[in-house]
């Protein structure tokens, strides 16, 4: 029987790099702080916790800190807080995602040049957060289309929009053409990242082929949920696990191919742990 992995599956580049970064330096002996959780897997944070990893919860933490090295994360943070870091004298480990850097810089030198900047997404993500904390002029935050057509531009201002990179792709593009149609003087950077479209790709073309699906994730992460609802389509016996402890499969002979693929947050280990159980135990 074979066992195959979805070509795309758990950990995007973005969040790999970071949470790389922090397992590295965490072996360098220095104090380490991560800016808010590394990625949202309980697992893993608790981990780098045994290896001394601390994280700081918000920047009235970051204030009380007097030494050692802080490490953003892939959603990155507002410039506010880079600017804290550097006057406290605190080591900067910069591990946001370039994709989400890029953002920073295109609003950075737009609001430089005078423009209102319109960040399309949801304005209590931190992603969003860090974005709008680059701004150095006027900005508003739009999360769905209603917003956008209620949306009066300040006189005589051109507009830069940009989006959150897991904003829906479709989404955007209608907000923008309501801006079209209004007429509003605009440049418009599409900064959706495709990781999260190229895994749900992946698992649904594995899970065409597949006789049995494996879907690993955390119980409340919404894209681990998408994956599954993708898979049961193609894959009438796909399974939703958390750890390997959730799995208690029986696999009839006809079984010729088990996929499995994983959420954003499942780490590597985690993934590598299910495939070996069942390539051994089938
Ligand atoms: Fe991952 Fe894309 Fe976000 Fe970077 S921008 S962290 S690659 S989802």
């Amino acid at each position: 029987m074979e066992v195959r992995l979805a070509e795309h599956a758990g950990f995007c580049f973005g969040v790999r790099r970071a949470v790389d970064t922090v397992y590295e330096q965490a072996k360098t002996g220095k104090t380490i702080y991560t800016y808010g959780p590394i990625v949202h897997n309980e697992e893993v944070v608790n981990e780098l916790t045994r290896m001394g990893v601390r994280v700081i919860k918000d920047r009235q933490e970051l204030e009380r800190i007097e030494s050692g090295s802080v490490i953003l994360r892939a959603h990155g943070v507002s410039s506010e807080i880079c600017r804290l870091i550097e006057d406290k004298g605190l080591e900067c480990i910069d591990a946001t995602c370039p994709f989400v850097k890029r953002i920073h810089n295109i609003v950075a030198d737009e609001s430089a040049k005078g423009s209102h900047i319109v960040v399309i997404g949801n304005a209590g993500h931190p992603e969003v957060e860090g974005i709008v904390g680059w701004c150095s002029g006027e900005v508003t935050v739009l999360e769905e289309p209603e917003d956008a057509e209620k949306f009066v531009p300040p006189p005589g201002k051109k507009l830069c929009i940009v989006a959150q990179t897991t904003y829906n792709y479709n989404k955007f593009h209608y907000i923008v053409e309501i801006f079209e149609k209004k007429g509003y003087n605009k440049c418009t950077v599409n900064t959706i990242c495709n990781a999260t479209e190229e895994r749900q790709r992946a698992a649904r073309a594995l899970a065409a082929q597949a006789d049995v699906m494996i879907v690993i994730g955390g119980k409340h992460s919404s894209n681990t949920g998408k994956l599954y609802d993708i898979c049961r389509e193609e894959c009438e016996r796909t399974y939703y696990i958390q750890t390997l402890d959730d799995l208690h499969l029986q696999l009839p002979d006809a079984v010729r191919m088990v996929g499995i693929t994983a959420g954003a947050s499942t780490p590597n280990k985690l993934i590598e742990e299910v495939q070996n159980y069942v390539r051994i135990n089938f």
